[in-house]
């Protein structure tokens, strides 16, 4: 038995070899596990459902493949948060919410895409909770795919702007507020990407030894954790650009 996780792939067209590596660790690596969690942020931006392409037909058909052998669960990230139960169903993946906790090995884990945690970024989070709300989203997805594609282009260029002005501590979860979180959801385990920080921290909360995991983006490296019974570890390989 073994679960593995995956998150922030922002997967677009402009980025092939991206895709390449996704569909090679679909291939290879994910039938392997039982479980696959993508935890949010496998495309760059998604405006819908109905925004046929080739190129996400073809990320469908690979997702499809492994889910033969593999259990795949999907989280929303905040670029891919309108990625509805239709293109979800179609590829063979099971909608889960954030946060969400999960026995494994005898253990909870808690598994967020990372947004969450950064409270200290509170424009973000007032645009997430306007952006979350089934109305806004029902009123957007109402909209013709050339308006969904012109707001989301605005909303992404407001962003950037944004971040580019925000100082890096800003970006990075508040740890008072993983703290509260994993002290809620009584775990010793926390798994979550989204500030493209990967790395495996130690906390002591309430004198017990506990961990958050962080996934990686998928650049130069493609970023994973492979989780067995004997342990639980975060891993790279190279993305080749040819
Ligand atoms: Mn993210």
């Amino acid at each position: 038995m073994a679960y593995c996780f995956i998150s922030d792939l922002h997967l677009h067209e402009g980025r092939p070899d991206i895709t390449q590596a996704f569909v090679g660790f679909l291939e290879e690596t994910a039938p392997k596990a039982e479980k696959l969690y993508i935890l949010g942020d496998l495309f760059e931006a998604w405006i819908g459902d109905d925004n046929q392409s080739k190129f996400i037909s073809e990320i469908r058909e690979s997702l499809l493949k492994v889910n033969k052998t593999t259990e795949i669960f999907f989280m929303h990230g905040n670029r891919d948060f309108l990625l509805g139960p239709e293109f979800a169903s179609s590829s063979g993946m099971k909608l889960i919410s954030d946060p969400y906790v999960e026995e494994m090995f005898g253990s909870p884990v808690l598994l967020m895409h990372g947004d969450l945690l950064c409270t200290k970024d509170v424009d973000y989070q007032k645009f997430r909770k306007t952006s979350r709300d089934p109305e806004w989203q029902k009123d957007f997805l109402s909209k013709s795919l050339a308006e969904r594609q012109k707001i989301a282009k605005e909303l992404r260029d407001v962003s950037k702007e944004a971040t580019g002005q925000k100082k890096e501590e800003i970006m990075d979860v508040s740890r008072s507020e993983v703290i509260k979180t994993m002290r809620e959801s009584d775990v010793d385990l926390l798994i979550h990407g989204h500030t493209h920080r990967p790395n495996s921290h130690k906390i002591d909360i309430d004198d017990l030894s506990s961990r958050r995991i962080v996934l990686g983006d998928w650049d130069k490296y493609g970023w994973y954790i492979w989780m067995d019974s004997k342990s639980c570890e975060l891993k790279k390989f190279s993305i080749s650009s040819n």
